[in-house]
């Protein structure tokens, strides 16, 4: 039996998994340019580097300026 690879679009992943981290992540993702049907280049960055800090969302916000930096530093 083959497993299904993971869903890579946050908004799709809301849509079959209307979840509350799901809806964060993907209201985060279309605020960087993401649809449905459409990964905006970079949006994961984009979202680290998220400047406003008045945002609702800004604490909850998935890939913060850290967990991207740990990332980047696990690659070599
Ligand atoms: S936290 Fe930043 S990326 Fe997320 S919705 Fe708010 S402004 Fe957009």
């Amino acid at each position: 039996m083959t497993r299904k690879p993971p869903e890579l679009n946050p908004i799709v992943r809301f849509i079959k998994n209307p979840s509350r981290k799901n809806a964060i992540n993907a209201k985060c993702a279309e605020c960087m340019g993401c649809t449905p049907t459409h990964l905006e280049v970079g949006f994961r960055v984009s979202i680290s580097h998220c400047s406003s800090k008045d945002c609702s969302l800004y604490p909850f916000r998935p890939y913060p300026a850290q967990k991207m930096l740990e990332a980047t530093k696990s690659d070599f």
